[in-house]
């Protein structure tokens, strides 16, 4: 199989720093590559680039194709690694794979910019007028994407290269948005002879909110608010702190209160009803959760929470929209609309809410903002929306799936996977700067990405790559 130069490229984007934020120098590679050859280029105060070649023989009139990746990569250094930033990633091959010894290799997205300059520079394909879009900054917000010119690029079909399962095409993705709930703390006087105790919640399995928010597990803040609801209505209680989670897009997977009872008996009994409950409820997707209850220092001059704001942070609690919301009725398994109730915080001023939602259907994404905003009205609490990015809505017309659809079938003799995801991708920017884009996004083989461990399989960026070609020789018409 012929690669062209695929692989003398990726080791050449290895040799350049590119953390995302920090990608003058690639797009300075990315600009005398160009010019070494002739191709028109053009960039932006953000770094991006677009490079475009004229289509070949036969294929001059054809519509144009862009080929998009990203030029940042997550650079992490293992604990013992003494990698310098500065340096030339230090590329290993072993068992078919390529590495970087002791850091990520930035495969991601490497590859995908590798692939698409080995074609740039190859003499003997056909393929019709090309536009090579490199972004910047994908990893930690998108803000190449985000910046990017809607006149930028004349094509209207577009292979994003920044997926890591050879043979699975992604279709779509969803948008999302970070709504954050603030009530304001107010406080009293503990009742002075009432015991203190700490109650834990810990053992949950968590995840990402966006790949395992479908696996049915437990999302510890809502799980404490239900015992600290029981308890309150049930014995009656004071709080004076409770927490949760550290991440508005992870599955909270622990929880803590500190609060106060009359009948400390009757607490320790209700712990154990919702100890039992939860590991009876959760016994396939958490088996490890643990709700346990311990004595604690009750401090000095000891405040508690008022029961009207108790009583507005486990409304909210209990009422926010958790887990899986919608599934699609195109794609088979694939979550639509989904929230994460991330963060649960409680300090001297005020108690906030941390969640995230997301939804490849955007008046879902935005039925969801309006629940909580009418939620946060009714429990005394602001709310504000930050971090929004645009879905990509599944498309029932694409010709460009069509043709790479039978393109694979051709080179690899079996159906593809269709695929759309329940996080955010790049594609959802495209598609709202311009909505008559038609997308596909695929990539070879990558496994552990964004840790020392990256790898990429060998094999598989070379039938990904061959895929590519063979597929843009189908695109003149
Ligand atoms: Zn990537």
């Amino acid at each position: 199989m012929d690669n062209g130069n695929l692989f003398s490229f990726f080791r050449r984007i290895t040799e350049i720093p590119r953390d995302s934020g920090d990608e003058k120098e690639i797009a300075e590679y990315l600009l005398s590559f160009a010019k070494e050859r002739g191709l028109e280029a053009v960039t932006d105060e953000v770094h991006n680039v677009v490079i475009r070649k004229p289509g070949t023989s036969g294929y001059e009139e054809a519509p144009a194709v862009v080929l998009q990746s990203h030029s940042d990569m997550v650079y992490i250094k293992s604990d013992d690694s003494s990698h310098d930033y500065q340096s030339p990633l230090k590329v290993v091959e072993k068992d078919g794979f390529l590495s970087a010894e002791g850091t990520s290799l930035g495969a991601d997205n490497g590859i995908g910019m590798a692939m698409t300059l080995a074609i740039l520079d190859n003499a003997d394909l056909s393929h019709p007028p090309l536009e090579a879009l490199f972004t910047t900054d994908e990893e930690t917000g998108m803000d190449g994407v985000n910046h990017l010119s809607p006149f930028w690029l004349k094509g209207r079909r577009m292979i994003n290269l920044d997926s890591e399962w050879e043979g699975i095409y992604t279709v779509g993705c969803a948008g999302g948005v970070t709504p954050v709930l603030r009530r304001k703390a107010e406080w009293e006087d503990a009742p002075s002879d009432w015991q203190c105790f700490r109650l834990m919640l810990r053992g949950l399995s968590g995840g990402h909110s966006g790949v395992e928010i479908d696996k049915g597990r437990g999302n510890a803040i809502r799980m404490l608010a239900r015992v600290l609801y029981a308890a309150e209505t049930r014995l009656g209680i004071c709080v004076s702190t409770m927490s949760g989670g550290s991440k508005g897009n992870a599955i909270p997977d622990y929880g803590e209160a500190v609060l106060l009872v009359e009948n400390a008996d009757a607490l320790k009994k209700l712990t154990e009803e919702f100890d039992t409950a939860f590991r009876d409820e959760l016994s396939a997707s958490d088996k490890n959760v643990r709700l346990s209850l311990e004595p604690w220092n009750r401090e000095e001059n000891c405040r508690v929470l008022t029961a009207e704001v108790l009583q507005d942070i486990l409304m909210l609690l209990l009422n926010l929209p958790v887990n899986v919301q919608t599934m699609s009725m195109h794609l088979k398994d694939l979550v639509e609309s989904s929230n994460n109730i991330g963060i649960l915080r409680c300090d001297e001023n005020e108690i906030t809410i941390t969640c995230s939602i997301r939804s490849s259907v955007r008046s879902l994404k935005e039925m969801m903002c309006n629940q909580m905003v009418a939620l946060a009205h009714g429990a005394h609490a602001e709310i504000g929306f930050s971090s929004d990015y645009p879905e990509w809505a599944f498309c029932e017309d694409s010709p460009l799936r069509d043709k790479a659809v039978e393109v694979h079938k051709k080179i690899y003799g079996k159906e593809p996977g269709i695929i759309s995801i329940h996080a955010g991708l790049e594609c959802g920017f495209f598609k709202e700067k311009y909505p008559d884009m038609d997308m596909i996004s695929t990539g070879p083989n990558l496994f552990d990405v964004h840790t020392p461990q990256e790898k990429l399989e060998i094999a598989s960026a070379q039938r990904v790559y061959r895929w590519l070609t063979e597929l843009l020789a189908e695109l003149k018409d």
